[in-house]
């Protein structure tokens, strides 16, 4: 038997077939993995207010069970500099389109992570093979790209080491065509505590049918998991 960590164990006594993105991002706190201060708020004043406990610039998301690509939908706004930006763009959000029909749970206010290159780790459960986890270069573009490598868990630093070399845009982190090179042990690290022997999916893999860090964002100084989403087992 596993030990269900809080988030999980909140979102199966809610009967939620997913964790939100908070949750989602507290489970990877409890592993170690860097995420954005972010506060959930419910309405346009609020997250105003929500403005003094957080450093610019800040990004404001849409908090939805019925809304799984939040930027198709609106639901993403970057680089929101004061509490009048942000009540704002709360506003212009509430009467997007595709809000209308959509449950909504709030907004998720949150500091922007460094700019980088975007990198998307994931897991899911092979029936045959266990927990699997999987590292890719794109972010927003990883089904364009398709550029992925997958392992067996539990991995090993070297294999850590290896995912990275597989991918085709390897050269993105080493720093091509001028650009700083951008840390490749913060992107092993979080592949650590998401497949290696004590990570998320070893210990919590039978909560776990997906998992999805997309994007984590990789600068020269580390990575941070700016969207999180699990899916858990029925
Ligand atoms: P979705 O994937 O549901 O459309 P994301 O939360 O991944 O929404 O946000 C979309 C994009 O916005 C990300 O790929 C990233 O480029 C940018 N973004 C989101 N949150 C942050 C953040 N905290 N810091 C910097 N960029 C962010
Ligand atoms: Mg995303």
């Amino acid at each position: 038997m596993t030990t269900l960590t809080a988030p999980i164990a909140e979102a199966r006594a809610a009967k939620r077939a997913a964790l939100d993105e908070l949750a989602g991002k507290r489970l990877l706190a409890s592993f170690g993995i860097s995420v954005p201060k972010s506060v959930l708020v419910q309405d346009a004043d609020a997250a105003a207010a929500a403005c003094g406990s957080l450093k610019p610039p800040l990004v404001l998301k849409v908090v939805s069970p019925d809304i799984l690509h939040k930027s198709d939908a609106g639901g993403v706004k970057v680089g929101l500099e004061g509490a009048v930006e942000v009540g704002d763009a709360v506003r212009a959000m509430m009467k997007h389109p595709a809000m209308e029909n959509a449950r909504i749970d709030g907004f998720l206010l949150e500091e922007m992570a460094p700019a980088g290159v975007e990198v998307v780790v994931g897991g899911l459960r092979d029936p045959q093979f266990g927990p699997l986890v999987m590292v890719g270069l794109g972010g927003v573009f990883v089904e364009v790209l398709a550029d992925v490598a997958f392992r067996i868990c539990p991995i090993t630093r070297l294999d850590a080491e290896e995912m990275l070399d597989e991918l085709k845009g390897a050269a993105l982190l080493r720093g091509a065509r001028g650009r700083k090179p951008v840390s490749r042990e913060a992107v092993m690290d979080v592949l650590l505590k998401v497949g290696g022997e004590r990570g998320l999916l070893m210990t919590h893999g039978e909560d776990i049918a997906e998992a999805d860090i997309n994007p984590l964002i990789v600068s020269e100084h580390g990575a941070i998991a700016v969207d999180a989403r699990f899916v858990l087992t029925q």
